[in-house]
């Protein structure tokens, strides 16, 4: 076939067709797939050198840099796995990750270098240092290796976010990355629809499964990916204008992100041509705005770590403003099915609200070193993503939130984006979140906290009365609480569970 089939393909195709062709561009420096092939190849050696080799673990701790893609390359080319770590995450979750996995070297930016000092266990046998890369790799030579993957070699194994406990590790073969694509061209499609030229914004960070994906389509694709050390939506903003980017995904928090950065306006993007959203559930209010400022086609995507990222997208075709489908996160690809089911796994007819249960050739091989948990996930082939939904008549996926996320209200489950979704309508509500908090009449309530728009000041009066006509009551919020901070996780979702255990802790200290 004439397109990279494997990661260890993708530099290889490249660089033997457009050598000089920019692959990445971070901090002003560049990287032409040329030199990314022959860089990578040389790390392979290096790590090879080393006494890396097949299923070794390599992880990377440090913000996102080209020696981040070098590295995933290399590990592509070595058939070791590499494990990218949050930089975010503290010592004794930095230690978890390092020890679960097994790692054998690591790539440390000196930024972390006091994170992992701190770890209450030993490092791993080799520590390179990010900024001493290309001094560890000099003299290896930068022909390739011989290793061939197969699309069911592991390649990456990634760390979920912990949104909902100790982040497990899921390990991803190179099929994750090429799957949704080959299933699309089998039938003459392309959703990016790629063109000469395209240069990409890579939003989410390169540790999470949506920036790695995203990165990995535009490489293998032959595009020029901008990688942004750590997101900042003024120089977000800022290269999307001067670098001409014309593709970028993000998570909604970064949209909102660069849609409330002061004097940003549709000037700004006019390059852009794409922009793929998903990663955590949008709200319509957010998409209106979107669309009414930025001039461009807008794809939604979900999925999740285990999928290999997206099983379903949104195309640009039903992002229109009033439509009831901009509260779709989309329709399966081809290859990729989709089902709800009940709580005792009898599948659900259209309409009724169940887990929702994916079917992907994406999918990943396994949680590392947990065989339960794998099986509980991937049952007879579906991942079971934990999310509640529902489909329409048409295959039309509604992701309403978590199910570990409802309230449960006298026996009622409550989702709160619904009720987050009209909140945001309020002209004066910037952003809201709302969860379930004890309440000892109807065993939960909901709780809102809301970040107020720019310059306004809502009441819980002024938000009850917007409330009232629009949703059932045993859905109002009991309680608003004013904040300018909502505590999220690098990739820009909310961290519910802080946000609850603060509450819950708070309100026991109050019955103490
Ligand atoms: P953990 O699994 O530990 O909680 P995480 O939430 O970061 O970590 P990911 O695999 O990164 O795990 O995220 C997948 C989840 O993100 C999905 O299960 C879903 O809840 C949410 N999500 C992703 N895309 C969308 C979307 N388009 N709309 C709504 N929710 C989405």
């Amino acid at each position: 076939r004439p397109e990279p089939t494997t990661l260890v393909h993708t530099t290889r195709f490249h660089a033997a067709r457009r050598p000089a062709a920019v692959a990445v561009i971070c901090e002003g420096r560049t990287l032409t797939y040329g030199e990314l092939h022959r860089v990578s190849n040389r790390m392979a050696h290096a790590l090879r050198a080393a006494g890396l080799g097949e299923g070794d673990r390599v992880a990377y701790l440090g913000k996102e840099s080209e020696h981040y893609y070098e590295a995933l390359f290399a590990c592509a080319k070595t058939g070791a796995v590499l494990v990218p770590v949050n930089w975010r995450l503290a010592a004794p979750e930095v230690s978890h990750i390092l020890q679960d996995s097994g790692t054998r070297l690591l790539f440390l930016e000196d930024e972390f270098a006091p994170i992992v000092a701190a770890m209450p266990t030993r490092p791993p046998e080799t520590v390179v240092p990010v900024g001493s890369i290309t001094a560890w790799r000099a003299g290896h030579p930068d022909g390739e290796t011989e290793f061939e993957a197969t699309p069911d070699t592991p390649v990456a194994q990634l760390y979920t976010s912990g949104t909902t406990g100790l982040p497990k590790g899921v390990v991803l073969a190179h099929r994750s990355f090429f799957a949704i694509r080959d299933a699309l061209a089998s039938r003459g499609l392309d959703w990016i629809d790629w063109r000469q030229g395209d240069i990409a914004l890579i939003g989410i960070p390169g540790f999470h499964v949506g920036g790695l994906w995203w990165a990995t389509q535009n490489l293998n694709a032959g595009a020029t990916i901008v990688a942004l050390r750590a997101f900042a939506a003024r120089q977000a903003v800022d290269l999307i204008r001067d670098l001409g980017i014309t593709t970028a995904c993000v998570v909604p928090a970064m949209l909102r992100m660069m849609l409330t950065e002061p004097g940003v306006g549709p000037r700004d993007f006019t390059t852009l041509r794409k922009t793929v959203y998903g990663g955590s559930p949008v709200s319509e209010a957010l998409l209106e705005q979107s669309l009414a400022v930025l001039d461009c086609e807008f794809a939604q995507i979900y999925g999740l770590t285990e999928t290999g990222n997206t099983a379903v997208c949104l195309p640009p075709a039903a992002h229109v403003p009033g439509s009831p489908l901009m509260r779709a996160a989309g329709r399966p690809y081809p290859g990729v099915r989709v089902k709800t089911i009940d709580g005792r796994g009898r599948e659900l007819p259209p309409g009724a609200v169940g887990e929702v249960c994916l079917r992907t050739p994406a999918r990943m091989v396994e949680y590392w070193g947990l065989p339960e948990r794998t099986a509980r996930t991937l049952v007879d082939g579906w991942i079971h993503t934990g999310d509640a939904g529902y489909l329409d008549e048409d295959g039309h996926v509604f992701i309403h939130d978590r199910i570990k996320d409802a309230i449960l209200v006298a026996g009622e489950n409550v989702y709160p984006a619904e009720i987050e979704n009209v909140l945001e309508r309020h002209p004066a509500v910037g952003e809201a979140v709302v969860i379930g908090v004890p309440d000892e009449r109807w065993g939960e309530r909901v709780h809102a906290f809301v970040v107020p728009a720019a310059g306004a000041r809502p009441s819980r009066r002024d938000l009850h009365t917007f409330l009232v006509p629009r949703l059932a009551a045993f859905k109002l919020p009991a309680d608003y609480e004013f904040t300018d901070h909502l505590p999220r996780n690098p990739s820009g979702k909310i961290l519910r569970r802080e946000l609850r255990d603060r509450y819950w802790r708070d309100s026991a200290r109050q019955v103490n």
